[in-house]
């Protein structure tokens, strides 16, 4: 029983594979941060380490609180 190896081949070279991975690694420099509440995917430009969904949260967080002070006055 014959069986051909060809088919067993991968589409994608490996080294090409090797050289697609080094030029997205290449791309982003900074290993994408992590959310400090979540876990998530941080937002690049987030200093305090929050994803969009937590930074939002927050915001809108501030913004009760903010509320509620001016309500009181
Ligand atoms: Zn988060």
């Amino acid at each position: 029983m014959k069986r051909k190896a060809r088919e067993d081949k991968p589409v994608v070279s490996q080294e090409i594979m090797e050289q697609a991975k080094a030029a997205i690694s290449a791309d982003r420099p900074r290993p994408a941060a992590k959310c400090k509440v979540c876990s998530a995917e941080a937002a690049p430009n987030s200093a305090e380490g929050l994803c969009w969904v937590c930074r939002r949260l927050k915001i809108s967080a501030w913004r009760e609180i903010e509320q509620q002070m001016s309500a009181q006055e």
